[in-house]
């Protein structure tokens, strides 16, 4: 065995869980460093308490006094908690958090050192941050970024620092981070939610919408990760055999948890209380060592910035109890990947949730419509929704038998599948009146029942309506939330608009009544969709064929599926509801399809590496002793000695071979990748690299994998798949 594998395996056999004890109750350490509603009526007068309200409830305008008495009660609630340090907390078009560090130390007169903190510190702040991707938006003439103040995710502190949430835009405006335009998409799906929910109830002055995600996510031994370049570099295995034993009794998911898995996890969630991510389940997932936790769900922005800021404290976390998070959609081969299923609804101020079948007819109307405007937003806008998620990690998870397929389709169960079908069908033509108040109440009398029995749910659709949510199950586990949940309420946004103008026009012309006109509008709807429902296995191969006649995209790579992103269709989308201009589309596309790439190149690079430094030099070794072998035999046999050595023989040809195979794929793969770097065209070369360079990479690993199967075990280099998945 390689010193490197002996010696992780060895150490982490010997590491023992850290468990750290639990002394209060852990509501009441919820929130205890944010500086949230509690800490800002301790710390702030009535009028400034009343000001940030107004800008968290009504996007009101905060002016200069009030920042800096903001400013100076943050500062002085952060210092009594012994912080020495801020940060604007944004981020990036990486997908991950960005943070710069200032002190609140300063000298004013010679000699004279202060804590300082003022108003225009807290509300914007010039980090430069060049570096970071920007898909041309600050080439043009003006170079700067800027970071502001989100009052709409309370500030919170972290380590020693005091984190304040900022959204990063340029100079010009631009976005530069996933968080502007989704909070502008939020703004849309308010103001659209808003002027529907009216139709049913004149209060309703704001539609909140909600994210609960649940993240899925690997534990392996840091030692053991360290001691696999592929799972360093690139994040997922890229070579490895499947071993004996993997997932197929279902024995790990829900079982009980290894115990140095649990002291990880009870460690996590109390960093994330007192943070205020409001953690509630854990469990094993599928797969040997794979998990997930959940939260409460809540106000999308906020829960895209606790999963952001929570992968983060993961990975902190598991350094303390010498463990790596994997992420990546799908680290191992043959093994289940992750997901990040993102359960979303539509919630009012008055207490109502759009998406739950209420009591009454009325607000089961009221239900309907949310419900049917969010399917048609659905089939229209497919291809964005898929485009939403992909990655180059993602494209290994989806359609992986596993996951759900790379087709965007909708899973409503067979109690809402009725009551569709009975919409649709039973009036034809004209709805007379009295028609269609038999009917409403007929149908929508029965959609309380949906509510008691959520249970026929589909685990592989991408898309399933789950009693009173819709859950977006095909969102990759290392995606930033805000990508998907940008694309979803836009999508319904614009949807409930056009709903909304399509049934004012018709009680006009009509003169029909509200329901009546609304009725009618739903169930051109409903006709219109229909294709996107799909209650059957999502992962067969006949899915893929009626998927196909139905019209629906299937787009397999992220290539293929990130040109949605720049469709006329997509970009009249967001321009009208003011979520992004033509710029900060195409910014994002760029960045997207370079990421692409990289990503590619990366793996094609280790891979090299992998099989011609380590693979190739093991298996010559092994063959060697073979050979050695063979001689002496010939030595003792003499002439009988061919039938004595003959499977010893045979396996030193196979060898040869699978070295030659080896060998030559990866050259092969060398040279595809100097043509890819030829292509100018970003879009080409991504393309490039997902039909010529990575198909080498299956190939390669083939031969290699059986290479590990052949060879001794002592002097296999690379920790094994039983090794990295089983040490507990
Ligand atoms: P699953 O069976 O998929 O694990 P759960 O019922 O445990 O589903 O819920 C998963 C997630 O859905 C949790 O994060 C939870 O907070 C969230 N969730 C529940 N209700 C809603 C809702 N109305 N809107 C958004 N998310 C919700
Ligand atoms: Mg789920």
């Amino acid at each position: 065995m390689s010193k490197l594998r002996f010696h992780a395996i060895k150490q982490s056999l010997k590491r023992k869980p850290k468990f750290i004890e639990e002394t209060q109750r852990r509501s009441s350490l919820f929130g205890t460093n944010v500086f949230n509603d509690k800490a800002m009526l301790q710390a702030l007068t009535k009028d400034t308490y009343k000001s940030v309200k107004g800008a968290i409830n009504k996007g009101k305008k905060i002016n200069r006094v009030t920042a800096d008495q903001i400013a100076l009660a943050m500062k002085e609630w952060a210092l009594s908690k012994g912080v020495t340090h801020y940060t604007h907390w944004f981020q990036p078009l990486t997908g991950a958090t960005a943070e710069k560090h200032d002190a609140f130390f300063e000298t004013i007169n010679e000699g004279i050192a202060i804590e300082r903190f003022a108003g225009n510190q807290l509300v914007q702040q010039e980090p430069d941050a060049s570096s970071f991707p920007h898909g041309g938006i600050r080439n043009t003439f003006e170079a700067r970024g800027y970071t502001a103040w989100d009052p709409t995710s309370p500030a919170f502190i972290y380590g020693k620092t005091l984190c304040i949430p900022t959204v990063f835009v340029s100079y010009t405006g631009e976005a530069l981070d996933y968080k502007t335009p989704l909070l502008r998409a939020l703004n849309a799906i308010d103001g659209a939610s808003v002027n529907v929910a009216k139709y049913f109830d004149k209060n309703v002055r704001k539609v909140n919408a909600s994210l609960g995600w649940e993240q899925e996510y690997f534990l392996i031994d840091s030692a053991l990760v360290a001691s696999r370049p592929d799972i360093v570099f690139a994040g997922r295995t890229l070579l490895g055999h499947s071993p004996a034993k993997g997932q197929q009794l279902d024995d790990h998911y829900f079982g009980s948890i290894p115990n140095r898995a649990m002291a990880f996890m009870r460690d996590l969630e109390l960093e994330s209380l007192l943070l205020a991510i409001p953690v509630k389940t854990r469990h094993n997932e599928v797969a040997p060592n794979q998990f997930e936790l959940a939260p409460i769900y809540e106000e999308a922005n906020l829960a895209v910035d606790h999963n952001s800021l929570l992968m983060d404290i993961m990975d902190k976390v598991a350094e303390r109890h010498n463990f790596k998070v994997l992420f990546h959609e799908k680290p191992f081969a043959g093994v289940n990947g992750s997901g990040k299923h993102n359960n979303w609804s539509l919630s009012t101020d008055t207490g109502v949730n759009l998406l739950a079948p209420g009591t009454t007819p009325m607000s089961n109307l009221q239900f309907l419509t949310f419900f049917i405007n969010t399917i048609k937003a659905v089939y229209d806008n497919e291809e964005l929704l898929r485009a939403s998620i992909a990655s180059a990690s993602n494209d290994y998870r989806l359609g992986a038998n596993e996951a759900p397929p790379a087709i965007i389709s909708i899973f409503i169960g067979e109690q809402l599948t009725k009551v569709l079908k009975e919409l649709e069908t039973v009036t034809k033509g004209k709805l007379s009146p009295q028609e269609k108040t038999d009917l409403k109440l007929n149908v929508v009398g029965k959609i309380p029942e949906i509510l008691l029995d959520n249970t026929d749910r589909n685990r592989t659709s991408p898309f399933a309506f789950t009693g009173n949510k819709f859950e977006f199950r095909a969102v990759g586990s290392s995606a930033n939330c805000a990508k998907p949940m940008t694309v979803l309420n836009s999508i319904v946004a614009k949807q409930l608009i056009d709903f909304k103008s399509e049934v004012d026009a018709l009680i006009n012309k009509k003169d029909l009544k509200k329901d009546e006109a609304i009725f009618n509008i739903l169930r051109e709807y409903i006709k219109e969709s229909k294709n996107i429902l799909f209650e059957g296995n999502g992962y067969g191969e006949d899915w893929q064929k009626e998927a196909k006649k139905r019209g629906l995209s299937n787009n397999r790579t992220t290539p293929k599926a990130l040109k949605a992103r720049v469709s006329k269709q997509t970009i009249d989308l967001y321009t009208s509801l003011g979520v992004m201009n033509e710029k900060e589309i195409n910014a994002r596309y760029e960045i997207d399809i370079e990421e692409y790439t990289k990503h590619v190149q990366i793996e094609g690079r280790v891979l090299g590496d992998l099989a011609k430094n380590h693979v190739i030099p093991t298996a010559v070794k092994y063959q060697n002793i073979l050979i050695e072998n063979v001689r002496g035999l010939k030595d003792i046999y003499g002439a009988q000695f061919k039938a004595i050595a003959k499977e010893q023989m045979d396996l030193i040809q196979d060898i040869s071979k699978r070295i030659e195979l080896i060998n030559s794929g990866v050259n092969a793969m060398v040279e595809e990748r100097k043509k890819a770097n030829k292509v100018i065209d970003n879009e080409k070369r991504a393309t490039f690299y997902c039909e010529k360079v990575k198909p080498y990479f299956d190939e390669i690993r083939y031969h290699c994998d059986k290479l590990e199967l052949m060879v001794d075990d002592e002097i296999w280099p690379l920790t094994k798949y039983r090794e990295l998945l089983f040490t507990k």
